[in-house]
This record gives structure tokens, sequence and C-alpha cells, in this order.
């Protein structure tokens, strides 16, 4: 498949070192980098004095020492959560811990959807299920403090309580792990739900701010005509989905290697959760059938119109 996503893949901050990106907002790498997490997660602080940090990261002392050193002399305030991965949400104890902040969520983790019987959590080693959030923040509500104002944008998918906070008087948003300069984000049942995802997608194309900052590499710059990449994208893996089904019924491992070519072998099994994500969606709208729910072992065929 071609590369039809503008893809910026520069991003050079080492991890420990603290650096303002924008008026008011300072950034800090953790030391975690992966496939699925590129350089690492990206913490962010907001504010000068009364501070908010946002995505504490993973459990590592070496990333909470530094982003305590960063706010040596403020006040943590808050610390908000974009979503309950263990690469952005179990750092909020450690925080919370040394500094007294009041974490800030969508809420605890939870699956898009209810299990299958059999199914398990397939992703659970990603997942932080202690998480959980001192104010439950309701989608387009904000918590402010001192100089600041964080508004909750609820956009599930990637997980069910993925939330992005857009900085009230700018065009800033801090959009976790849902859009990302450097690649598409998995989104992997029963998580995620690609229905949610393309719906949270659309949510974010309709909003003002064109400055994203992920959690996982550089800003993503003009924003609305990326996110509407993104949606290209998606609806462009749906296709290739569809047209391969046209050819006869087929399982997950077929599709993935009849849709992504040259994949890094450690990315396959994700990619088979994406492609579940898609046929799920798929099935719920009646253009593809299996035999009983959607699952990852599945056999998938057109429903001839
Ligand atoms: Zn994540």
């Amino acid at each position: 498949m071609p590369e039809d996503i503008p893809f910026d893949r520069s991003f050079d901050l080492p991890p420990g070192r603290v650096e303002e990106v924008a008026p008011g907002v300072r950034r800090l790498l953790a030391d975690n980098p992966s496939p699925f997490t590129f350089k690492g997660t990206v913490s962010y602080i907001v504010g000068r004095g009364r501070v908010a940090i946002i995505d504490p990261g993973p459990d590592d002392e070496r990333h909470v020492a530094a982003l305590l050193e960063a706010v040596r002399g403020e006040t943590v305030t808050h610390v908000f959560v974009t979503h309950t991965h263990r690469d952005h949400s179990p750092a909020a104890a450690a925080v919370k811990a040394a500094t007294g902040a009041v974490t800030v969520g969508e809420g605890p983790h939870r699956a898009a959807r209810p299990l299958h019987v059999g199914e398990a959590t397939r992703l659970e080693a990603s997942a932080d299920t202690a998480f959980r959030p001192d104010i439950v923040l309701p989608d387009g509500e904000a918590v402010s403090d001192s100089g600041w104002s964080l508004e909750g944008v609820a956009t599930p998918g990637h997980t069910a309580n993925h939330m992005g906070f857009a900085l009230a008087g700018t065009p800033l948003l801090f959009c976790g792990d849902h859009v990302m300069a450097w690649s598409t984000p998995v989104v992997a049942p029963p998580d995620g739900a690609m229905s949610d995802y393309m719906a949270s997608l659309r949510k974010l194309a309709q909003r003002p701010e064109d400055l994203y900052f992920p959690g996982h590499g550089g800003a993503v710059r003009d924003a609305p005509a990326f996110v509407a990449a993104y949606i290209r994208h998606r609806e462009g893996r749906e296709a290739a989905i569809l047209h391969r089904l046209e050819k006869g019924a087929a399982d997950i491992p077929t599709l993935v290697r009849a849709i992504y070519i040259g994949l890094d072998p450690r990315l396959v099994s994700a990619a088979g959760l994406s492609v579940l994500a898609h046929l799920e969606d798929l099935v719920a709208r009646g253009a593809v059938a299996t035999d009983g729910p959607a699952s990852v072992t599945g056999t998938y065929r057109l429903v001839s119109g």
C-alpha cells in the first residue's frame, strides 16, 4: 500500500531533556522505545508555577524522577491521562504520591465491547487496569487552574476510554495515541473499536485545533488535513479487505499478507488485530459475514448485495 499519509518521523528529543514546544508547554521523553511507542512516551507539562502533567508515562523510576526534576519549585496540581495503556498512565500513581496532584481522565480501563465466550483480552499486557482517575472528565468539560484550562475531547477507538485535551485559547490539542505524526496507532479489539475510532477521527476533523501534540513522536502540524488523510487511509484499508474478499473467503492471516506488504514481523499480530477491528465493523454493517462473532480465528466472506 503506498504511503498515503504525510508522515513526519523527525523527532530527536533525547530521553530526559525538557524542551519547551509551545508557549507554556514543555515535553519530556521517557526511555521506552519500541515498534509501538516509536522513540518512547512523550509526557507534557502545561503551565508555569501551577502546572498540569499530561501522560506521566510508564512505571519507570528514572522518567518519574526526570518529570519531578523538570517541575522542581512548581506545584503539580493535576495529572491528565489520555488513556490507560501501560506506556501512558502507570506513572500517575508515583507523580500523585510525590506531589499530591489530582488525576484526571475519561475513566478506568474497559473493553470497547463485551468479551466473546472464550475470548481473552489479547493485549491485556498493554492495559493499566489499576488507574482510577480522581476526576472523571465528561466529554466537552474542562479542568482549569492558574493560566491554563484543558477541555476533555472524548476520542474512543484506540481504547474505549481515550480522551484528548484541548488547551483553551490556543490551537493545541494533546491527542494521546489517537493521531500521531510518525505512524497510525493500533486499533485492536476488544480494547479498541474501528467504528468508534473512525467516528473520533471525524469529530477531530471538525474541530478548530490545528497543532496536535501526541503521546509518541513529534507534533502533528496542519492537523485537520492530516486527520483527513488518516480517514482516507483507513477507508483504503477497508477497501483493500473488501477487494481481497471479492476473490473468495479468507482468514485474518491471509488478509494481513494481502494488505500489509513489507510489514515489520514484530507488528504482524497487531496488524491482525487491526484487520479484525475493520472486520468487526464490516460485519456490524452487514457487508461481511463470518460464523459466530467476529474473531481472530474466523473466516470471512463478502455478503453479496
Ligand atoms: Zn496506547
